[in-house]
């Protein structure tokens, strides 16, 4: 296992094999990845532990048959070059749904409302009291959202903005996609025009890099706000900040970054954009569950059955 994990996750996983715990919390070094392939049957990866095809190069076929991820973004792993090398990876999908939909509307009416700026104004001290037109955020009931990406995640949202706050939806998608409540397939030109919230929601990847460049950001609308739970590098995060320096957008609230864990200091000094520490399925049941998911996929696969989440 390779950082430490939920209490339950951890007794389970002894029942049912013989495990190795890597006590930290920071992504596995180059090394410590060839060695893990080397040294163990199945290992539990996560966000940040680089499984790249030169990883994989140095072994025909490694000890390690499965890399079961925790979590759903596999965007770290490259699968192919695992595939040829004889690797089986997994994922831990749905158990990160809902959490991450939250977290996704947390932004959204954070960034709305200027919750991240009144907070930091209260814990200063400096707070002289309400007035009628202090920190004038964007109204959110009834507005349209803009979804990018409709998947498990990107569908959670876009009920979330329909049933709870009223909210038009459009989205797009990689392909066609039909939803059981009303919500537009549009292209991205029309969503980034149209939309007062946009939401992205597709995985990492070399296909999605920089999916959000100037362009996009120019043709949002000036009071509309970028919200993004997806991964760093689907952003031009320099373009953003720039739109969000000039004020040519509302806001940003964003839970992942290009170079996650660094946030560049121009970022960070801009009073538009809300930040999160990538807290999307921070909560110990999420977590449990995902854990409990991925052992599942190793207990699968040693038992000689096709794993529930193969990638
Ligand atoms: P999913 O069900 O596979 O949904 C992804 C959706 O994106 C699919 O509908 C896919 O379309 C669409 N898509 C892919 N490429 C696209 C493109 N270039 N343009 C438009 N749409 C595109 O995955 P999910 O479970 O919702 O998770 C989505 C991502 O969220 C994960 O991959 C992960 O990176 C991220 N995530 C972040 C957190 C966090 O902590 N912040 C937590 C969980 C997940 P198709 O229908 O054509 O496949």
């Amino acid at each position: 296992m390779t950082r430490p994990m939920p209490a339950q996750v951890v007794a389970r996983a002894e029942e049912l094999f013989d495990v190795e715990h890597r006590a930290s919390n920071t992504p596995m070094s180059a090394s410590e990845m060839r060695s893990a392939l080397a040294l163990y049957d199945g290992m539990m990866p996560t966000l940040g532990d680089r499984f790249s095809a030169e990883i994989f190069a140095e072994f025909g076929r490694p000890r390690c048959r499965m890399l079961a991820n925790f979590g759903v973004g596999v965007d770290h792993i490259d699968v192919a070059a695992a595939a040829d090398h004889g690797v089986t990876v997994t994922n831990t999908p749905g158990a990160v749904t809902d959490a991450t939909a939250d977290i996704a509307m947390t932004l959204l009416l954070m960034s709305a409302r200027r919750a991240a700026e009144g907070e930091r104004l209260v814990r200063s001290g400096q707070w002289q009291g309400w007035h009628p037109t202090q920190f004038l955020g964007l109204h959110v009931s009834g507005k349209t959202v803009g979804i990018i990406g409709m998947g498990r995640i990107g569908e959670a949202i876009a009920r979330r903005c329909h049933h709870g706050f009223g909210m038009e939806v459009l989205y797009t998608n990689r392909s066609e996609k039909a939803v059981d409540f009303p919500a537009h397939q549009v292209s991205l030109e029309e969503l980034a025009r149209r939309s007062d919230f946009i939401v992205i929601a597709v995985p990492g990847g070399p296909e999605t890099m920089y999916l959000i460049g100037a362009d996009f950001l120019a043709a949002m609308q000036e009071h509309a706000h970028l919200i993004n739970i997806a991964r760093g590098n689907v952003v031009d995060e320099t373009a953003l900040t720039e739109a969000l320096r000039e004020g040519r957008i509302g806001g940003a609230g964003l839970d992942v970054y290009e170079f996650e864990p660094e946030v560049p200091e121009a970022l960070r000094g801009l009073s538009n954009v809300t930040l999160l520490p990538h807290l999307g399925t921070a909560a110990l049941e999420v977590r449990t569950g995902m854990g409990m998911m991925a052992l599942g996929n190793l207990q699968a696969f040693f038992a000689g059955e096709t794993p529930p989440n193969r990638v």
